[in-house]
């Protein structure tokens, strides 16, 4: 045999990941969410490597066959760590002022959160405070909060207006959103909620508001592109049935996809309203029938949950995973941040996903990326780790992905890489320990 068969060179990539304990890559059909027992499969490589050029994932296996292929300058080890899709947060508040520290302290007291409503305080506090900032005090606080959640491992965040509630102010809340789009590298998918609450304005005229909602508001959201989906608040003391159909039909024949805050604090009924409109998502399902939750799964509706606002609301109720799994409707979990929910973390959300709602870590995970992804749309480009999506990576300093529910209230995150970029690096931002006493410096 002729002894010049040449070795073929390896493909230059910009940043190899390699010697992942776990690497998790939730892969699998991105057509659909996951339900039932495929939320436990997360696509486990032991020894994983992940290959990124271009902002994109090129390659994805043992670390054996994909350093086969792939060289690159730059490569992070990810020995005794676990690798796995940045976190997808499909549910926030993230654009307001203002902060509700005493209504805490209130409900840690006993107060409920619809009494502080009807007072004047809850949501209506932070309408007054975010009426009077700017859009650039706006698009400066919600930076803030993303550069938190990018720290925590999401690198995909949906953000909802809803502290405006009258046109301008709406208006300005989701030009913030853009704004913090195009200069912040999470990225952020806007939705619109101007049915968030009753504004004070229309204390007694609340299909005057609805009103303004669907002839005014809508409208112009989606004449400027501001938003992808129209949500409403579902709820006692916010908007009735009826009303959150018209709302979201409006919404939807601007082309706007439908989300309901759905039977958070009562059985209203917006479980069954979210399958019969095929919204994309049906969101908190606290109180939610059995017949409502079925209808969804008929009709593919995802169930976002978000156990961080039940656990601050402080009833000891959470929405009853299990028996949503059980029924086959897939899960998605999010924080749900906002002036009452002070959250940026999904792990935290995880954590308590698990501890309150029995789901398993990995079932968890499954909620907190892919399914996530598909509750805003994106599921082809992000929520996994497969050839052609988003780099968006994030490397966790723990053995395996069940950490993320048993080492709880931590940062386990070690390095958020976002478009193939690395953004976070706790590793190179620790340094040295500051915490011996000076004599044990030395
Ligand atoms: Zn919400």
């Amino acid at each position: 045999m002729s002894k010049s068969v040449r070795v073929k060179a390896k493909e230059k990539a910009d940043l190899l990941i390699v010697n992942a304990d776990e690497l998790v890559t939730l892969a699998g059909s991105n057509e659909k969410p996951r339900f039932g027992k495929q939320m436990r499969d997360i696509g486990i490589i032991r020894d994983g490597s992940v290959a990124i050029r271009d902002g994109r994932i090129v390659a994805v296996g043992k670390t054996t066959d994909v350093k086969g292929i792939f060289k690159a300058e730059t490569i992070i080890s990810a020995n005794e760590k676990t690798v796995l899709p940045g976190f997808v947060d499909p549910h926030t508040h993230l654009i307001f002022a203002g902060s509700r520290e005493d209504e805490f302290e209130m409900r840690v007291e006993g107060a409920y959160y619809l009494e502080i409503l009807s007072a004047g305080g809850g949501r209506l506090k932070t309408v007054r405070d975010t009426r009077k900032a700017s859009m650039e005090k706006l698009a400066d606080l919600g930076s803030k909060t993303l550069d938190m959640m990018l720290e925590y491992g999401s690198t995909t965040v949906e953000a909802k207006s809803g502290y405006g509630l009258e046109t301008r102010d709406e208006l300005k809340i989701l030009e913030a959103v853009k704004r913090l789009n195009q200069m912040h590298s999470v990225d952020v998918i806007p939705t619109f909620l101007g049915a968030h609450a009753i504004p004070p304005e229309y204390k007694s005229d609340k299909h005057g508001y609805v009103d303004l909602v669907t002839s005014e508001m809508i409208p112009k959201v989606a004449e400027k592109r501001l938003a992808e989906f129209c949500d409403v608040v579902c709820e006692k003391g916010a908007f009735s049935l009826e009303q959150a159909r018209r709302i979201l039909d409006v919404g939807k024949s601007n082309g706007l996809e439908s989300k309901i805050h759905a039977d958070e604090m009562s059985m209203l009924g917006g479980a069954e309203l979210a399958a019969d409109i095929h919204a994309i998502s049906a969101d908190h399902l606290l109180f939610s029938s059995d017949d409502g939750l079925k209808a969804m799964a008929s009709k593919g509706v995802i169930a976002v949950l978000l156990p961080a606002p039940a656990f601050s609301l402080m009833t000891g109720r959470y929405a009853d995973a299990r028996k949503m799994i059980d029924i086959g409707l897939p899960i998605a979990l999010g924080t749900g941040f906002s002036p009452s929910c002070m959250v940026e973390n999904q792990q935290l959300t995880i954590a308590l996903a698990c501890h309150l709602m029995k789901l398993t870590p990995a079932e968890a995970v499954t909620a907190a990326t892919i399914n996530a992804a598909h509750a805003i749309g994106r599921a082809a480009e992000v929520g996994s780790l497969e050839v052609g999506k988003k780099a968006d990576v994030i490397v966790l300093d723990a053995p395996n992905h069940k950490f993320l529910g048993y080492h709880f209230g931590s940062n386990l995150v070690d390095k958020v890489v976002k478009n193939g970029r690395i953004v976070v690096d706790w590793e190179e931002k620790r340094g040295k320990p500051v915490f011996l006493k000076e004599s044990e410096v030395s």
